[in-house]
């Protein structure tokens, strides 16, 4: 026993994947092929997957956002246990893998649920602010380049109801957020750290799962 997370052996990483989430046979086949390609390490953990999907159903979200979609595992992975009448806007840039994710959201019937838009994410964010929705999203799930963090996070906060979580994915960085100095990507994780820390507006917390991720609930 221990009272710190412990060290993943690839043993007990095995045992984990054997026991510790269900994965649907959409998602295994989606995470199989993101596997083959060159940037498959930009996929989220299907642990993580299964977590966040998990809190789409204990929050009893309708509304979520995503920014940074993918070849769409992990919105794929909340889409599969929101309501009939759930909605995801997600938002990313690149038409080559949100195609791809497209024909799985499709083949897993989930595309009815989901509202693609391909801009810049802080494009989306503000005009749906402008739209009016302020304070009628359940869930953002931020995943994009890192340097805009802190811009989502304070359009999130807006979009959200209170209540409502902001999920920010890679806060351990692989671990250099813990090192001196670092590159604009591991600066701005180690800003947005500290930032969440000490920001009164929400309840935290900064879980080891994965690349590291902050849960912030909106008071
Ligand atoms: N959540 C995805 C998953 O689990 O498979 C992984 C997302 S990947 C780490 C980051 C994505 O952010 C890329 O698909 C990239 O095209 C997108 N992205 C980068 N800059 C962006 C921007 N300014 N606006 C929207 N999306 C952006
Ligand atoms: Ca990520």
């Amino acid at each position: 026993m221990t009272t710190r997370t412990l060290t993943l052996t690839d043993a007990l990483y095995g045992y984990l994947h054997s026991v510790g989430w269900r994965e649907s046979d959409n998602l295994v086949t989606l995470r199989e092929m993101t596997a083959q390609r060159s940037d498959a390490n930009m996929q989220i953990a299907p642990e993580q997957g299964q977590f966040m999907a998990l809190l789409v159903q204990l929050l009893g979200a309708r509304r979520i956002i995503e920014i940074g979609v993918f070849t769409g595992y992990s919105t794929l992975s909340m889409a599969e246990v929101l309501p009939e009448d759930g909605y995801i806007l997600a938002c990313d840039v690149n038409p080559e893998s949100t195609g791809i994710a497209r024909r799985y959201w499709q083949a897993a019937g989930v595309d009815g649920k989901i509202n693609l838009q391909l801009a810049p994410a802080l494009e989306t964010l503000n005009n749906v602010l402008t739209d009016g929705e302020a304070g009628t999203f359940d869930m953002v799930f931020i995943d994009a380049d890192k340097s805009s963090y802190d811009d989502y996070y304070e359009c999130c906060l807006k979009l959200l109801r209170p209540g409502g979580l902001v999920i920010l994915d890679n806060m351990l960085w692989s671990g250099r957020v813990a090192d001196e100095g670092g590159d604009a990507d591991t600066d701005a994780l180690k800003v947005m750290n500290r930032k969440i820390h000490q920001d009164e507006r929400v309840d935290m917390v900064l879980l080891p799962l994965a690349d590291g991720v902050t849960l912030a609930r909106k008071r």
